[in-house]
């Protein structure tokens, strides 16, 4: 056999015409057409000057080639390419000046922004209610809960390691410190402000001006029921008091779930819990978070590091602080507050504190205000950690941000980064809004390199016939189907104004 002829009389010319390079691409951009995301960032970005370029139409392409995996402005070509396909796209400079432009207007300027990307979303929640019956609702290990909005606060590190303005040493390294609001129940991004790399964790400041855009960013008719998560030590005073101040609205609820300090008066405690309050935690399947190892010893409760691979337990902590010897506790913290802790056997090599290599368990400590008689699975203590631990998959949101143009900021400057960070928020939005308007099955859930590989950049042939261009994809292309079912399901959403 010869394994290696195939390169026989192959030659290799770069004069093709009709030919589309990652056509998927025209499913976000005609989707973002559809929501009235480009005309309302063309209108947000009206200038008086006659231009070649609608600005409006190079940021949303910008968020297309974002979303196709563009990482640098020059990768702006790929969309610029595709003239008979996309009509006339702008140059690689005029998406830089766009950028600069957008940079040298400032916060009023990404507020815009922002307002344009909103109301888009108001209609395309609107479209997926439409097809799926309601918004998808909230995992918290085996159940669903439904009905309820989730916002999930974070702050990520984004290493950089140019010489760019606001990249400093941190905790994680050197670089910027973005604080993001996710959508849990969307997967999509609500709100981001770009921080320097000294910008703390917990700053309450910056959690508050996050925590009111993404609330500002979830269309009204989905506020009214809201679940709002923030991991880390993140339960400062002013956040709490305002997550309390949002939930004793008359006709709103909201819960949360805010990470804690284990400080002095939090270790006491737990020395204080009786053995039978530890009730023990479940896993994404709903199931006993307790296994033992097959060589484990007799006493199925021991503390035998060795003996365990996995067991992670909950308990209450609000009532041993609040009626202390010492008095309450937690005095100064809005009355509803609940205080939680979770105990897991660390895995091999994980990072203690002394208190925890004294004690053999790692420890994690949270508030939140849900109420003592919620009754059903909700209320229960196993479930009141998985909703907290619903939090964890802000990091997947983060990891796949990074994926998608978060990861790499393009300029020096600080402002200018800002810019391609609305841009980049935007296309994470879009991929989001492709998933659950025009996808199924295992696509509906992939992250942005499945849908690249898969969707966005394959190929495709452009042919013209009578007044009609006809896009072929290969009829071999294992995806093919996907994609004209997408084009179709977004071709039959409604044209907003
Ligand atoms: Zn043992």
């Amino acid at each position: 056999m010869n394994t290696t002829g195939w390169r026989k009389g192959l030659r290799v010319t770069a004069d093709g015409t009709g030919i589309v390079s990652h056509a998927g691409v025209m499913l976000v951009r005609a989707l973002s057409d559809k929501t009235g995301l480009t005309a309302g960032l063309s209108k947000a970005l009206a200038t008086g000057r006659l231009l070649v370029h609608d600005r409006g139409r190079v940021l949303a392409d910008l968020a297309c080639a974002i979303a196709d995996g563009g990482e640098v402005i020059s990768d702006f070509r790929v969309i610029g390419d595709q003239e008979e396909l996309f009509g006339l796209v702008a140059s690689v400079p005029t998406a830089w000046r766009t950028l600069d432009e957008i940079a040298r207007g400032g916060e009023r300027a990404l507020g815009k922004i922002t307002a344009a990307v909103n109301a888009a979303r108001r209609r395309a929640w609107a479209q997926i209610v439409a097809r799926h019956g309601a918004l998808p609702g909230i995992r918290m290990a085996d159940k669903t809960l439904t009905g309820v909005t989730c916002i999930r606060l974070d702050a990520s590190v984004v290493t950089c390691h140019s010489d760019k303005e606001g990249a400093e040493p941190n905790f994680k390294g050197f670089g910027l410190h973005p604080l993001l609001a996710y959508c849990d129940n969307t997967t999509e991004p609500l709100a981001g402000m770009l921080r320097k790399g000294s910008a703390g964790s917990n700053t309450a400041a910056d959690h508050l001006t996050v925590l009111e855009a993404a609330i500002t960013a979830v269309p009204p008719a989905f506020r009214r029921r809201l679940m709002i998560t923030c991991d880390g030590a993140g339960a400062s005073h002013d956040l709490i008091t305002r997550l309390d101040t949002l939930a004793a609205r008359p006709g709103y609820q909201v819960i949360y779930s805010v990470g804690w300090e284990l400080g002095k008066r939090e270790k006491a405690v737990i020395a204080a819990v009786p053995a039978g309050a530890w009730q023990i935690a479940v896993d994404e399947r709903g199931e006993a978070r307790e296994r033992r190892t097959e060589d484990a010893c007799g006493d199925p409760g021991c503390a035998h590091r060795r003996c365990w691979i996995e067991e992670a337990h909950v308990t209450e902590l609000t009532g041993l602080l609040r009626e202390s010897p010492a008095g309450n506790q937690l005095d100064g913290w809005p009355e509803k507050m609940r205080l939680f802790a979770r105990r897991e056997r660390p895995h091999p090599g994980a990072q203690l504190s002394l208190f925890e290599t004294a004690d053999g368990w790692r420890y994690s400590l949270w508030v939140t205000n849900l109420p003592e008689h919620t009754t059903g699975w909700r209320g229960q203590l196993a479930y009141i950690d998985a909703a907290h631990r619903v939090h964890a998959r802000v990091e997947d949101a983060i990891r796949t941000g990074k994926d998608c143009g978060i990861g790499k900021y393009p300029s020096t400057a600080l402002a200018m980064n800002k810019a391609w960070q609305a841009a980049a928020l935007t296309a994470a939005t879009l991929l989001a809004w492709l998933k659950l308007l025009a996808l199924d099955g295992p696509l509906a859930r992939a992250e942005p390199k499945t849908l690249r590989y898969r969707l966005l950049h394959a190929a495709a042939k452009l042919t013209r016939g009578g007044r009609q261009r006809r896009l072929n994809t290969s009829a071999t292309w294992p995806w093919a189907a996907d994609i004209t079912t997408a084009w179709d399901r977004i071709s039959a959403l409604p044209q907003a104004p």
